[in-house]
């Protein structure tokens, strides 16, 4: 058979633990026996981290801005126990941190909808996508607690050393006082991922905030947006058929409640914290949930949601059998390879990327499934199987289609 050719490298970024070893599985069964991969390869394992200094995130990062796409095996980010485990020379910063601090990006994520796993929420019949700023707002405030009789006051100072001044509250009993902040640089980098993203889907892009109170803060918010958009994205969004769409986020949870799903709900930070835990949960399991990194300037870092896994890689060292879900993990691949058929107009690469996401769905809905999903299926016939019984599931599918 002719493998499927590629003509830019893709940036492959391995990582730790139980997702290290579906990524193995995922490369062996499902991708090398199909298309002849042609990935510029980063080891962000955490030792490999480590012995590098952390530079290979760096490099990593970096690569992504020059070849404009990176698929990213879950990694550990190093907590005080893994300085110990694993002998580090510094407790290294996460590596998703420092990769969307170069490339300065946004967050989209999205669950893969399955037959016989149904959302809570009835109405949802496709994916729900929340893009979560992540920058400022409480997350990087200065708070407070204040004495009775304590008065607190705004004061900002400009480069010419004026004071303005505005009292916050004057307190008769006790209390909490908080400042907070965001930029307009990164208001306008969040826009113009979330509107670059809704072109790349073609899905219709909300945004919500709470305007009606916060008529400055959340308002520049508001302004920054629909300035973006009609300066540089109105015509775009009419030839693909989209809207852009704004309102409170009061009246955004009510109409999302009500929806089919099918479009992305940009969120601010805090928002988007609650929001996306929301939405995973409502739609079955954080197994099943993707995760995009998009830049300002169209540049796409494909992830799972979760994490590396620890519990069943422990498993996996004594020797024991796992039935780890790889789903969000194979449609990471699948995003970032169908990404690179769209720049490089590939069109059997794309139909490869189409064609692994349909054996893998469709794998599920004939009842082959890891154990996370047999709880949550509603299919009369399924059968849970091993990590890698899955993918040879998938990999016969595949063969199949
Ligand atoms: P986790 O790896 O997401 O796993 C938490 C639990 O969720 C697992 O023990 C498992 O439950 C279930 N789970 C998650 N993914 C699953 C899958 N694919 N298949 C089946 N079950 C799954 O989170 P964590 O244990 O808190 O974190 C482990 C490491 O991952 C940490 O070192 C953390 O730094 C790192 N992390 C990395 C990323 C990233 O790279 N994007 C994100 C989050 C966390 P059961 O054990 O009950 O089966
Ligand atoms: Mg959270």
């Amino acid at each position: 058979m002719n493998k499927i050719k590629m003509t830019t490298p893709l940036v492959e970024m391995d990582g730790d633990e139980m997702t290290r070893i579906l990524w193995a599985g995922i490369k062996e069964k499902l991708l090398l026996p199909f298309v002849d991969l042609n990935t510029e390869y980063y080891d962000l394992g955490l030792t490999n981290r480590d012995r590098t200094d952390d530079r290979v995130t760096i490099d990593a990062a970096n690569a992504i801005k020059k070849y404009g796409v990176g698929v990213k095996c879950a990694t550990i980010t190093p907590n005080a126990q893994r300085v110990e485990e694993y002998k580090l020379k510094e407790m290294w910063k996460s590596p998703n941190g420092t990769i969307r601090a170069i490339l300065d990006g946004t967050v989209f994520r999205a669950p893969v909808v399955v037959k016989g796993i149904s959302p809570s929420v009835s109405t949802w019949k496709k994916p729900i996508t929340i893009a979560r700023h992540a920058y400022g707002d409480i997350y990087k405030n200065t708070e407070m607690r204040v004495d009775a009789g304590s008065k607190a006051e705004l004061v900002v100072t400009d480069p010419n050393g004026n004071e303005r001044r505005q009292t916050i509250h004057d307190f008769t009993g006790g209390g909490v006082v908080m400042g907070m902040h965001n930029t307009d640089a990164s208001i306008a980098s969040f826009a113009r991922s979330c509107f670059n993203y809704a072109l790349s889907v073609g899905q219709d892009l909300w945004f919500s905030t709470k305007d009606t109170i916060s008529k400055t803060y959340d308002h520049r918010f508001k302004d920054i947006f629909v300035e973006i958009f009609e300066a540089e994205y109105k015509t775009a969004f009419e030839k693909a058929g989209i809207e852009y769409f704004y309102t409170l986020i009061d009246d955004a949870v009510a109409r999302v409640i009500r929806s089919q799903g099918g479009f992305i709900w940009a969120c601010k930070n805090y928002d988007g914290d609650v929001m996306s835990d929301m939405i995973a949960t409502a739609f079955g399991s954080l197994a099943m949930m993707t995760s995009v990194l998009v830049s300002p300037d169209g540049k796409y870092e494909y992830e799972a949601a979760h994490g590396t896994v620890t519990r069943h890689y422990y498993r996996h060292l004594k020797g024991e059998p796992t039935s780890t879900n790889s789903v969000a993990t194979i449609f990471a691949w699948s995003g970032a390879l169908r990404k690179r058929a769209e720049l490089d107009g590939l069109n059997d690469l794309k139909a490869f990327s189409d064609r692994l996401e349909q054996a893998t769905l469709g794998t599920i809905e004939s009842g082959i499934m890891t154990n996370d999903l047999v709880s949550l299926s509603s299919l009369p016939q399924k059968r849970g199987v091993g990590s890698m019984e899955f993918l040879d599931a998938v990999a016969q599918r595949i063969a199949e289609i």
